[in-house]
């Protein structure tokens, strides 16, 4: 039962964890009480995990938390044989196929380091686990500690929850942005390089609104991650006010900025934008009444109408309405025919009424469509 106590309890520690890719949404609770996420598979798949944190005992104080020192909470902590034995369980059981295991920090973040270590050695070695392992890199661990982590775990992850040091400053007074966050992250970089590890990619992710930041300080550190240092992805969870924390008042970050922010990402990952190309409003937050890629649609007249014909890849994927496969079904179609209607890049009818807007058809505007310049 107590087991059983601290599982419930350090899955929820770890449930404000958006790094593996897995929310709320879809979540159930399995036998042991623990919460069963469908989490983003590094194939593209979807499997169910166990996402888990191996103490909730912190002695940092990063002001959004709930887990942070000073607090009048019960704390709970599993040892990595206790913890490992539970994801066997639900794992025998067909439950789950896969951990997610972060941790606070309690006795140091080498200390802490080392429990989720060896949990992750008695799941590989002793138990044959063979499966997706999710490992959260502790600020602050040592450089050897994430390489075992890399060869132990499917993927990583360094939370920066910030996108500067000027913020961290702000929101997590005892984290070191360069040595801590950066220079970990960098580490994790050079191991995937070198293609020397069983990880095989790493995420973040940005506590939205806790500080002052940006949304054009967020997405310019979202870009030269994903540039330089290899990023696979950064998720964006929304501040959220914590009852009995130094920010208990500060008013909540609102869905519409998250949702920006993915889209912005989607952009970068997916359309080739640069974070230059994210067109940001004066106070250098995204537009809340345009998504960014028609924001940039708007203020580039220059570029449309595009011959939808003869455009290049990279230049339809700019034109709002149009996306990757969008874009494929128009360069697989007029391989054999000329477009010359809407109906005919083979879209959806919506999608296809929001781009033909920007388009020219052998040469002719679709009538009534009218280009929209600002
Ligand atoms: S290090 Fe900061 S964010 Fe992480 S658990 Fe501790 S107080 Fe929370």
């Amino acid at each position: 039962m107590e087991r059983r106590e601290s599982l419930r309890a350090l899955a929820e520690a770890a449930r404000y964890d958006l790094s593996c890719a897995c929310g709320d949404s879809d979540r159930t609770r399995g036998p042991l009480g623990q919460w069963i996420y469908p989490a983003a598979m590094p194939d593209g798949g979807t499997r169910p995990i166990i996402k888990a944190a191996q103490t909730s005992a912190c002695e940092r104080n990063c002001s959004y938390c709930a887990l942070r020192s000073g607090t009048d909470r019960p704390e709970h902590s599993l040892a990595p044989e206790e913890m490992a034995r539970a994801f066997v369980e639900a794992h025998s059981a067909g439950l789950v196929q896969g951990l997610f295991l972060s941790s606070a920090i309690s006795g140091g973040p080498v200390r802490t380091m080392d429990q989720l270590l060896a949990t992750s050695e008695i799941l590989r070695r002793r138990h044959r686990f063979r499966g997706y392992l999710h490992l959260k890199i502790i600020p602050g661990c040592e450089q050897a500690q994430v390489e075992r982590a890399m060869a132990l775990a499917t993927r990583v992850s360094v939370n920066l929850e910030v996108p500067g040091r000027e913020h961290l400053a702000q929101v997590c007074p005892r984290k070191d942005f360069d040595d801590e966050l950066l220079r970990p992250m960098r580490w994790i970089a050079r191991l995937l390089e070198a293609r020397k590890t069983n990880a095989r990619s790493h995420t973040t992710q940005f506590v939205v609104g806790a500080s002052n930041e940006s949304d054009r300080e967020i997405v310019t550190r979202a870009h030269d991650l994903y540039e330089n240092l290899g990023l696979a992805r950064a998720y964006y969870s929304k501040f959220q006010p914590v009852p009995g924390t130094p920010l208990e008042n500060r008013p909540p970050t609102t869905f519409l900025r998250e949702h920006r922010l993915y889209q912005a990402d989607f952009l970068m990952r997916k359309y080739g934008y640069a974070s230059g190309d994210i067109p940001f409003e004066p106070d250098g937050n995204l537009s809340t009444e345009r998504d960014p890629k028609q924001a940039w649609a708007d203020i580039h007249p220059e570029m449309f109408p595009l011959e939808v014909n003869l455009a290049d890849r990279e230049e339809l994927l700019r034109v709002p309405g149009l996306g990757p496969v969008g874009v494929d079904r128009i360069i697989d179609r007029r391989r054999s025919s000329t477009l010359r209607d809407a109906e005919e890049m083979g879209i959806a009818h919506h999608l296809a009424a929001r781009a033909e807007r920007y388009l020219l058809f052998d040469g002719r505007m679709i009538q009534g469509a009218q280009l929209r310049l600002l």
